[in-house]
Formats: C-alpha cells, structure tokens, sequence
C-alpha cells in the first residue's frame, strides 16, 4: 500500500494573493467607468469588504462570500444592479491568473514516483483551471457533496476514505496551521506546516514537519519513513 500526500490549494500549492489583487483591480476599473460615484473607492474597500463578509460566514461557500463580498463594494456606488457581470469578471480574471508557486509543480513531480497525491482545499480553486490539471488521483473540494470545510472532522474523514489507506499513512501538507496540521493530525494523519514566510510557531501546536519550501517535502518525507521504519 503506497503512502499519500494530500495538498491544501491556496497559499499552498498556488499563489492565489495576486490573482485575487488581479480580479478586483478589474472589478474597480470597470465600476470606475461605469460611474463617477465610485471614484472614491478603493482596492482597500474591496479587500476591507470580503474580510467583513469571510469573518460573518467564514463556513460559507468561497464563491458565496466573493459574491456578498463584491455585492458589498458594488453598494458603495450604486452599482448593486451590475453584481452578476462584475462577478463574472472578477472570476475569470481571478481563474486566469491563478498559477501554482515555482516549487510545486517539480515538487509533485518528485513524489509522484513514491507515493499518491491528492488535493483538498475549502476554496474553489479547481485544479483543472490553475494549472493543476492531472496532478492527483483525487480532489476534494468542501461543499461538493456537502461536504463542511476544514477543520471540520468529516473533510479529513472524507480525505481517509479517498486515499483509501488508513490514516497514518497519510501526509497532509498546508500552510494553515489550523486546517492544515492540527485537523489532520487529530483525524490521524500527519501535519506538515508549509510557512513560506518564516511565521512563528505557537508552542501548543506541533507540526509533524515544517517546510519554507515545498522544495523540502521529498527529503523531509524519506526522512519521516525512514524513522517510522526505524
Ligand atoms: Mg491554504
């Protein structure tokens, strides 16, 4: 039986930051040219409503909250009418931009040869429209199925049953540390901390390996086997 490494999407394997600031600088230049009322809107509005709708209903669907969140901008200039086109052009623009970091591709590329690969994300990030397209022999996306997001036990449950191992033979490798390393690890599975920026880690959690690179997962891997084996 192989061992499986899961990936979480956003800010793990993909650098959604710049697509996201892509999307909304469309959605501001076109309700910028659609009325003079939201000149005095800014990128910082936009940004400021999303975490007010996220922190309201963080459970919800992602694309759900994009939709109250521009909603939200649009009111800002009378432009609520102009919520499905906006959206429409905030997604394509967002998708269009959405590209994996330089260090995932060849990192999926190194494991694929000792173990399986899946994916597990609460966004919507499809692997197929951000150049993830055949990367893995499962995905999980939350909600699909009505499946509840991470940390919710049943995500990391539903993660068990579709690599079809038992638990401890699986890696979960994220750069939350609460969806990504604690959930898992109290399912059963290994937690591998991605933290590209050098965050400090709080004493009470502990994650089974830390990486500042996706670049360090094989030989970090090797290393977790080797010992288990030992
Ligand atoms: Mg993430």
């Amino acid at each position: 039986m192989r061992n499986v490494v899961v990936f979480d999407a956003d800010e793990t394997l993909l650098d959604l930051r710049p697509a996201v600031t892509g999307g909304l600088v469309v959605v501001l230049e076109e309700m910028r040219r659609l009325t003079p009322a939201a000149a005095g809107v800014s990128l910082a509005d936009l940004e400021s409503d999303w975490d007010a709708v996220f922190g309201e209903h963080a459970a919800a669907p992602v694309a759900q909250i994009r939709r109250a969140a521009l909603a939200r901008s649009l009111a800002r200039a009378g432009l609520t009418a102009h919520l499905d086109e906006l959206a429409a052009l905030f997604f394509a623009r967002r998708f269009a931009l959405t590209r994996p970091f330089a260090d995932a591709l060849p990192a999926l590329a190194a494991l694929r040869r000792e173990y399986a690969l899946g994916y597990a994300t609460n966004g919507n990030s499809r692997a197929e429209r951000c150049g993830l397209a055949g990367e893995f022999t499962f995905e999980l996306y939350a909600h699909d199925g009505g499946l509840p997001k991470k940390p919710a036990p049943e995500f990391y449950a539903a993660v068990v049953e579709a690599a079809g191992v038992p638990a401890e033979q699986i890696a979960y490798v994220g750069d939350s540390l609460a969806h990504d390393v604690v959930g898992p690890q109290r399912a059963g599975l290994r937690g591998i901390w991605l933290n590209r920026s050098g965050l400090p880690c709080p004493p009470e959690v502990r994650p089974d390996a830390e990486l500042s690179t996706l670049a360090e997962l094989p030989a970090v891997l090797r290393r977790m086997h080797t010992a288990k084996a030992g």
